[in-house]
Formats: structure tokens, C-alpha cells, sequence
């Protein structure tokens, strides 16, 4: 059951690499960024475009291996991969590239980088609710906010970031947006449409553009919606997917699942629902954009509480069925907290859980499959 505005956003998608060359031919940076606590607003404020760098892809994983250790996250495998074959046409663009202090693997990884692109590391605090980590935090972005200056030649002012804090605002809130129709039981859409038009709209250089082509494929949802049409059935176990960032071609454990007859209807993750907040359009620019993004979910902080909080919501708002939490090998920090989650998902909710363990190849798909099909037993 394909959407009619899917061809659309392919289309729009291999633009997007034009519009991409078109702008840097007229003087303006791009600045490549990794993780989702980078608040890209600054460089939207200093008319620079931000692009999300690859990393989801097995193949350039064979090459980062002759540098990189093999039992490291395929995630950051794939990133250091792209850079150094050059397959990464986003990488290539990137005027500056920002790395984040989140995981061991990856600000280890961010310093061969370098040698590829000019970088700049944003170092992230590991704690979220203290006034010094906050105050660290805010002295970071203001050092990220002069080498953005610095790199694209222009000012960023109050008012400027708070124009660009209006239009990410926006672009976050229509993605939720479509998210959210997932809510519909059943679901108007399947989990692998859901991921590929977050995943390629992601990429959009020209954001108000992306913004219009979202709501296009919103309404063409809506009017599914309306005529009762869903390529699942009522009793399709709904799944939420959390853990590790998934994208296209690191997509194996959503296909799995849906092939083996359920819908994932959401992700808790950074390929989804993590990106679902706003940043305070009331407060002072950079206070506010410091205290937003200090406050992502991800394991990489202690505590997480955020993360089950969210998953909580999440579980009772999409009617959730079972809970797949799912880790990429080599990746401690959400292997650590999947013991947390899976107490937390059968004891406060009731729900099955099952955590995976996996990489990007295609090699262990058949046992995946063994095991979700024992887990979707269970839910019937
Ligand atoms: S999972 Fe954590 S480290 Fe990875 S992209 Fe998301 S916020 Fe960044
Ligand atoms: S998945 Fe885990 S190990 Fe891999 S980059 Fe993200 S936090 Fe680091």
C-alpha cells in the first residue's frame, strides 16, 4: 500500500544534492553533524546548512576496520567508513564537521577524523541535572557559536538564532506530527514508510520545503485515515522499537518485524520521538537551546531518566503491544541499560520485551527472525 507522495519525496531527495551544490557555489558552509545533541539551530542562524552525516550503511564498514577495531559499534564503523573511502556525498560537502563527546567509540573515532575534515567537538556533559553541567554546556555552545561565525563569516545574533530556534521548532513539530498518526489503531502507516520519510527528510537542505513536503504526505495519511484504509489488521501487534538510531540501511530489525507480521508504530529513538520537542521560544536564544539539548534521552547519560519517562508516554499514547529494544554490537552504554529497561518495560507496564543484540549485516537475519517470531507469539 504505497503513498502517492513516496515518489515525491524521492525525487525531492535526489534535488536536495543539487540544491546542496547550488548553495555552496553561492558562498554558503555546510556543517556536517553525527548526533542529535548538536543544536543545529546555530547553523541555521549563521546561514549555514546543516546535514546529518552517513552512518548507516554497511558497506563502508570493511574499510573503517583496517583502521578502527572490527568489535566496535557498526554505527561509528560506517561514519569513519564513508569518510574515508569518500562515499559520504554529505561529508564530502561539509565545510566543518561536529562531533559530540557522547560515546568512548565515537570521540575516539572524531580524532582520526579529523584528518579527513576540519572539525570541532562539541564536549557534552554526562550529567543532565546540575546547574554546573548546564553551565559547561552553555560555555560549549557559545565556543560553537563563534567557530560557526568564524567558518561561514557571519554574525549570529539574538534575533537570527531565535528565527532559526522558530523554524526547527516548526520542522520538529511536523514531524511529531506525522509520527503521530501512527496512533491510529490500526496504523494508517507501516514502521519502514514511517523511517524512510523521517530518514530522507532529514537530509533537507532548503528546510521550509521539507516542512511543506511533510505535510503533503500528512494530509495523503489523513485521507487514509478517513477511508479506514491501513495495511494492518486490529490485531497486528504494535510494536515500539527503542535503543540504538536506526536509518536506511541499518533498517534490518524494522523490516524483520514487519515481515514477520507486526507494525512498529513508533521509534524512542534518534530516528524518531527523541527529535519530538521544541526548544523555548521564550527564554533567552542560547539558554534555552543549552537547557534543551542537554535534556535528550540518550544512554549515553547518568542517569537516563528521561528515557523511561519517555518510553512511558509513548507506551500508553501509541497503544503499545510489546516493547523491542534493540543494541548495536560494541555499544555498551545502551547494552548496560537494556537490563534497566527490560525490568522497567515487564514491570510498570506489563509488556513483553525483547532485547536484540545485532550489527549491520545481513549475516545472523534468519535467527532475528526465529526469535521475533517467538516474540510476536507471545503477544498474540
Ligand atoms: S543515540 Fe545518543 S549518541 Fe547516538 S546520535 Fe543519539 S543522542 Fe547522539
Ligand atoms: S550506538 Fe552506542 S556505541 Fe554506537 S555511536 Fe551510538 S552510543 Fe556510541
Amino acid at each position: 500500500m504505497k503513498l502517492n507522495t513516496m515518489d515525491k519525496l524521492n525525487q525531492a531527495a535526489e534535488q536536495n544534492l543539487m540544491d546542496i551544490e547550488n548553495a555552496k557555489a553561492s558562498g554558503r558552509k555546510v556543517i556536517g553533524f553525527y548526533c542529535l545533541y548538536t543544536p543545529m539551530e546555530l547553523a541555521v542562524a549563521a546561514d549555514a546548512i546543516p546535514v546529518p552525516l552517513c552512518g548507516t550503511r554497511n558497506e563502508p564498514i570493511a574499510a573503517a576496520e583496517e583502521v578502527l577495531p572490527r568489535n566496535f559499534c557498526p554505527l561509528i564503523k560506517s561514519s569513519f567508513g564513508f569518510a574515508a573511502t569518500d562515499t559520504c556525498p554529505y561529508f564530502r560537502y561539509s565545510d566543518l564537521v561536529i562531533g559530540d563527546t557522547t560515546c568512548d567509540g565515537k570521540k575516539k573515532m572524531f580524532e582520526l577524523l579529523s584528518e579527513y575534515r576540519p572539525m570541532h567537538i562539541l564536549q557534552l556533559p554526562q550529567k543532565q541535572d546540575t546547574k554546573k553541567a548546564l553551565a559547561f554546556w552553555r560555555d560549549e555552545i557559545e565556543t560553537f557559536k563563534a567557530v560557526l561565525e568564524k567558518t561561514t563569516g557571519n554574525e549570529i545574533n539574538n534575533e537570527k538564532l531565535a528565527a532559526a530556534i522558530r523554524l526547527m521548532n516548526k520542522e520538529r513539530m511536523t514531524k511529531k506530527a506525522l509520527m503521530d498518526l501512527a496512533k491510529t489503531r490500526p496504523s494508517p502507516i507501516s514502521g519502514m514508510d514511517l523511517l524512510t520519510i523521517m530518514f530522507r527528510t532529514g537530509f533537507f537542505a532548503d528546510k521550509p520545503k521539507g516542512i511543506a513536503l511533510i505535510i503533503e504526505i500528512i494530509s495523503e495519511i489523513i485521507e487514509r485515515i478517513s477511508r479506514e484504509e491501513s495495511p494492518f489488521s486490529i490485531r497486528t501487534p504494535r510494536i515500539l522499537l527503542t535503543g540504538v538510531p536506526v536509518g536506511l540501511g541499518s533498517d534490518k530489525m524494522v523490516r524483520v518485524l514487519e515481515e514477520s507480521g507486526a507494525n512498529v508504530v513508533c521509534f524512542e529513538n534518534c530516528s524518531g520521538y527523541k527529535q519530538a520537542y521544541t526548544v523555548d521560544e521564550e527564554k533567552e536564544p542560547l539558554q534555552a537551546l543549552a537547557e534543551q539539548y542537554l535534556s535528550i534521552p540518550c544512554s549515553v547519560m547518568s542517569p537516563n531518566q528521561g528515557r523511561f519517562e519517555l518510553l512511558s508516554d509513548m507506551i500508553r499514547e501509541f497503544s503499545i503491544d510489546g516493547v523491542v529494544d534493540l543494541t548495536w554490537q560494541g555499544c555498551h552504554t545502551y547494552n548496560v541499560e537494556a537490563y534497566s529497561m527490560g525490568k522497567f518495560v515487564k514491570d510498570k507496564h506489563g509488556l513483553p520485551y525483547l532485547h536484540l543484540e545485532t550489527d549491520y549485516s545481513e549475516s545472523d537475519t534468519g535467527q532475528l527472525k526465529i526469535r521475533v517470531e517467538a516474540f510476536l507469539e507471545i503477544i498474540r
